[in-house]
């Protein structure tokens, strides 16, 4: 996000509505963006109403009001003269928008946001089968963001391991060899509000899994939320769960179940 320094008057309220924290004052008593951190939500622009007032009539107007010892607020919700300015974003840095602003397609998925439907839609797609787990690991959220240069370590602690990477996940795209999850060169310094791995695996191999999941949080400057997701058995037990307590984890009470109500376009018994 740019701030265009002849219309803005300083007033503050953009600092509070950044998703990042990284608009502050500057010398000039003007506002600025940290253009390393910001991810490009675009939160700022979309949340404060662009009053659109010239900057010298909101200064004129304080000006005038100190003569009565009064001060000038404009209400909170408001960007008085309009300052924020969006800015054109070319490769690498769109990526900032496609995984952080929620109104943005990112077009390898065709779906706004960060992931795929896959899990979710898993009775009518058949992506995971019998014996068969999927985990999204997602990195950034809540409110650190994270830079593609710490994706890449997970991804790198993940890769040994042999996972199928999700080939619709908008960070499979990005990563150059799915052998070692390294991830292309020019994206390493981008920052995303966050952006999740998704992939598949044997059931038995969870804990392996979730220790190199434990093991390289500690090399990453952000946090790492894990889903773990398999196909009830007929009984309506979910399998994973034992593979997730042998790893020394528990499964949060707040999982989603997927009742199957979806016409199959698989069958169980073909690849
Ligand atoms: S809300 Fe607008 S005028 Fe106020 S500090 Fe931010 S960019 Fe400047
Ligand atoms: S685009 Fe998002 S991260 Fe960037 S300044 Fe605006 S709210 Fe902050």
């Amino acid at each position: 996000m740019d701030i265009d320094k002849n219309k803005c008057v300083g007033c503050g309220n953009c600092h509070i509505i950044c998703t990042m924290g990284v608009i502050s004052l500057d010398e000039d008593g003007k506002s600025v963006v940290n253009q390393d951190e910001c991810v490009e939500c675009s939160t700022c622009y979309r949340v404060l109403r662009n009053e659109n007032y010239p900057s010298w009539f909101v200064r004129a107007i304080r000006k005038a009001l100190t003569v009565f010892n009064l001060g000038y607020l404009a209400d909170v919700d408001i960007c008085p003269t309009g300052a924020l300015t969006p800015p054109e974003l070319v490769w690498p840095r769109v990526l900032r928008a496609q995984f952080s602003n929620p109104t943005v397609v990112h077009p390898g998925t065709g779906v706004p946001g960060r992931g795929t439907d896959e899990i979710k839609s898993n009775d009518v797609t058949g992506r995971l089968r019998k014996g068969e787990a999927g985990l999204v690991v997602e990195i950034g959220r809540p409110e650190l963001g994270a830079f593609f240069r710490d994706i890449e370590k997970v991804a790198m602690a993940l890769a040994p391991l042999e996972p199928v990477f999700e080939p619709e996940n908008p960070v499979t795209h990005l990563i150059a060899d799915r052998k070692t999850g390294r991830m292309k060169e020019e994206v390493l310094d981008e920052k995303v509000l966050s952006a999740i791995i998704e992939l598949k695996t044997d059931m038995e191999k969870i804990p392996a899994f979730l220790a190199a999941l434990e093991k390289v949080q500690h090399e990453i400057d952000t946090v790492i939320s894990v889903g773990v997701a398999s196909r009830c058995l007929d009984d309506g037990a979910i399998p994973h769960e034992e593979w997730v307590r042998k790893a020394g984890y528990a499964l949060s009470p707040n999982g989603k179940t997927n009742l199957g109500l979806g016409r199959p376009r698989f069958r169980e018994d073909e690849p």
